[in-house]
């Protein structure tokens, strides 16, 4: 039998990974309450978010436009319920996501940042993602491009710049994970520094403490939370 989960199941599962980023907030002489835990819930249901909605989360990530709009409307009594849309937003989308999401993470040309500036009613907080591994099929902008796209969110008034994101390469080592990190906070510093861009969107079910390590302030987590996606 495939397994329904219960309240108790994605309840302890919450507990477990707010657990792990408290220690290693801890470990790194941080307070937990600085890091933001988005669930991932791309794939499952309204009843699944509605579990994790009971135990306590507020932010959650989806990645795809359809699916956003899909999952909002069925969940629309939940008032203070945050969308993150965290996947790659083509720039014909941005019209249905705008109105929906609380935080863009996923911000990573000009002409997209324009874009939503159209679409945004007002102050929809966005981050800029970066390809910190360089890799030619991800989503993100180059380290190079950064600069421009920065400025780009900052010229809309309807945009409010609140940070970086990335997704580094697929790896079975978390530990592989942590250069990449250390580059966004790299790159954070030399665009303005926290006072500019106060949030690093980064780590995963498994590299989440390597990134709260680092200095992430937004760790975006799915299978943790609600199990492997099918
Ligand atoms: C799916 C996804 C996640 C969550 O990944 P898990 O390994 O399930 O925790 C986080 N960020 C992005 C951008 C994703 O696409």
């Amino acid at each position: 039998m495939s397994a329904v989960p219960t309240l108790s199941d994605v309840g302890q599962r919450l507990e477990a990974v707010r657990a792990r980023i408290a220690v290693a907030a801890r470990s790194s002489g941080r307070d937990p309450s600085e890091v933001r835990l988005v669930a991932v819930s791309k794939t499952k249901d309204a009843a699944s978010i509605r579990l994790a909605y009971a135990a306590g989360q507020r932010d959650f990530g989806e990645n795809y436009a359809q699916e956003l709009v899909k999952k909002a409307a069925e969940l629309e009594e939940l008032r203070d319920l945050r969308w993150h849309f965290i996947g790659h937003l083509q720039r014909n989308k941005a019209k249905v996501v705008a109105p929906v999401a609380s935080v863009v993470h996923t911000v990573d040309s000009a002409r997209l940042a324009e874009e939503l500036g159209k679409r945004a009613e007002d102050s929809l907080a966005v981050l800029v993602e970066v390809n910190v591994g360089r890799e030619d099929q991800k989503s993100g902008c180059r380290t190079t491009e950064l600069g421009e796209v920065l400025d780009a969110v900052e010229k809309e008034t309807t945009l409010r710049l609140t940070g970086l994101m990335t997704v580094p390469p697929l790896s079975d080592d978390p530990g592989a994970s942590r250069r990449f990190f250390e580059e966004l906070v790299v790159l954070r510093d030399a665009h303005g520094g926290p006072q500019r861009l106060p949030d690093l969107s980064m780590g995963m079910s498994h590299d989440l403490e390597e990134a709260v390590r680092a200095g992430a302030t937004i760790v975006r987590v799915g299978t943790a939370i609600f199990g492997a996606r099918s």
